[in-house]
């Protein structure tokens, strides 16, 4: 509801809004340059990261404008808290969308229409009907606001299509100002979303995405569970932070796990009951350090600002959605963590998934990209933070706060292992048309004695034990780094492996293949503020 003590802000000083609604000082980094763009007319396209600072780039121009300030936001938990805070702060907030009773409803159609609203947040696909647009054409729109614009790209990893229909909004409220939002973009979402939401005369903000306090770690997986207790219980007591498992199987099984090991571990998934997922999250938000053991649903719009670590111990699905995710970490401004642990089994499930997903050949090809370059990510000799702000089309130096800064990762050359490996696999193919996974191969090359290996006599094979001099864990490294760079390619629902188009080039010796040597357990201890 839109009661409480308010005050009218038109015309006032975006200054003296900051400091009487907020309690700020002054205003950071693009702000004060983007609000005035938008109070004087102007459209604005918004890159920042998050806890950057997006939500005053709106309100203010949203209070200060006359009428009413029209956020389009995709989550109706973040909706929820926004206006919460907006109404404790005495702003006249509301926002409309499928959760409401009629009556509720009613009253914030009224306010709107007798223009005592200031902010009013709807979902995107209830905007793009015909009836709420005409609703709005009978008030006044001070501005528009569209966050998490990068759901309008298609080759986005969030994509939404109820995003594609605001582009209509520019001729629909032609002279509202707008504004697109994001805190995730590549140079080419970036410019579709300036296309698809026809905002060709915007001024662009673009600040830079690097979050300094930060500190990224990506490890070998070997045994995930064991090295995640390891990495937590290295980091300052009561550190609170969140953990990202891909399933709610594994989510469950890990806070298991953690419990066990004296760690204040909580599970929250979409398949628990609404009232254990309310009380763990309201347990993560107010006591000291909770361990959130989340599927990605978990975090967006929680507005917790000391979350210390983020821990990944299944591989996202896209660099866009690690870097959001380990977003949520720090946004104090204090010394934080990203680790993550990531191993050959998680490149060979996702290029499964992928084969499996509905979906036509671009989407897979897309699919595919995302992947590559989250695995590029993984795989680097160099600065992580380097290669994700490069992902954005951001250069910068090595960081110093990152892994392979701290610890500059050892390399060899892995030709002849290569070589090994793929001729096994093409002689299998060729003589006997046969394909196997990594397991087999691994032990072919090692010259295991296994039941199926004597049934196939595969121990007459001329590369049958040619591999025993690196260990499996070793083989592991190989054949994922192998996987990564695309000169293998899994197949089918047992990961079957085979040439990818780079391999040609190994088996002739012409391309060199240098790999990384996996480090296995290293947390590092406390994380380091960067100078
Ligand atoms: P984003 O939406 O970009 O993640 P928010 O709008 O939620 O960021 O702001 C992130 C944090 O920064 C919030 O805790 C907010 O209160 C704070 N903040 C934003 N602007 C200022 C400012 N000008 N001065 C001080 N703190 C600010
Ligand atoms: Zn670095």
């Amino acid at each position: 509801d839109t009661a409480g003590p308010s005050r009218d802000f038109t015309r006032a000083k975006p200054a003296d809004v900051l400091h009487e609604v907020y309690g700020y000082d002054t205003f950071r980094g693009d702000q004060a340059a983007i609000v005035d763009h938008v109070i004087a007319g102007g459209d604005a396209v918004v890159l920042m990261p998050t806890g950057g600072g997006k939500s005053v780039c709106y309100q203010v121009p949203a209070l200060v404008r006359p009428g009413t300030g029209l956020v389009v936001s995709p989550l109706i938990a973040l909706m929820h808290d926004q206006v919460d805070a907006l109404v404790a702060n005495g702003v006249r907030a509301a926002y409309l969308n499928s959760t409401q009773l009629p009556g509720e409803r009613q009253a914030v159609e009224r306010a709107y229409l007798a223009g005592e609203l200031d902010l009013l947040y709807v979902a995107p696909e209830r905007l793009n009907t015909e009836p709420m647009l005409r609703f709005l054409e009978k008030g006044r729109l001070s501005v528009i606001a569209i966050d998490e614009a990068h759901c309008v790209s298609q080759w986005g990893h969030d994509f939404r299509p109820d995003y594609l229909a605001l582009g209509d909004l520019a001729d629909r409220f032609a002279g509202v100002p707008r504004l697109a939002l994001t805190a995730t973009a590549t140079p080419a979402t970036h410019q579709e979303i300036t296309e698809r939401l026809r905002m060709p005369k915007a001024e662009h903000f673009v600040s830079s995405f690097d979050r300094p306090n930060i500190q990224y770690r990506i490890e070998a997986k070997s045994d995930p569970r064991r090295q995640l207790a390891a990495f937590i219980t290295a980091q300052p007591a009561g550190s609170a932070g969140i953990v990202y498992a891909l399933s709610r199987k594994s989510v469950e099984q890990t806070a298991q796990y953690l419990q066990t090991q004296g760690l204040d571990a909580l599970p929250y998934h979409a398949g628990l009951d609404a009232a254990v997922r309310a009380k763990n999250q309201s347990r993560f938000l107010r006591e000291d350090g909770v361990v959130m053991v989340a599927t990605i649903a978990f975090g967006m719009g929680i507005d917790k600002p000391d979350v210390r670590f983020v821990a990944h111990i299944d591989l996202p699905k896209s660099v866009e959605g690690y870097y959001q995710e380990t977003g949520r970490a720090g946004r104090d401004g204090e010394p934080s963590v990203a680790w993550m642990a990531y191993g050959l089994g998680d490149v060979v499930q996702q290029r499964r998934m992928i084969d499996q997903s509905p979906g036509d050949r671009g989407y897979k090809i897309r699919l595919g990209q995302h992947l590559d370059a989250m695995l590029a990510l993984c795989e680097t000799v160099g600065c992580r933070r380097q290669n994700l702000l490069g992902y954005f089309g951001e250069q910068s130096e090595p960081c110093g706060n990152c892994d392979t800064c701290l610890e500059a990762p050892e390399t060899w050359d892995g030709l002849v292992p290569a070589q090994k490996l793929l001729s096994t696999i093409v002689r299998l193919q060729r003589e006997r048309g046969q394909s196997f996974g990594a397991g087999h191969l691994i032990d072919i090359l090692r010259g295991a004695s296994t039941d199926r290996i004597r049934q196939q006599s595969h121990d007459t094979l001329s590369t049958y034990g040619l591999g025993a001099d690196l260990s499996e864990q070793d083989w592991r490294s190989v054949v994922r780094q192998l996987l990564a760079r695309g000169i293998l390619v899994a197949r089918g629902e047992y990961g079957t492996l085979a040439l990818g188009e780079p391999a040609s080039g190994v088996l002739r010796g012409e391309t060199p293949v240098p790999l990384r040597r996996d480090v296995l357990g290293r947390t590092g201890g406390a994380p380091r503020q960067r100078k």
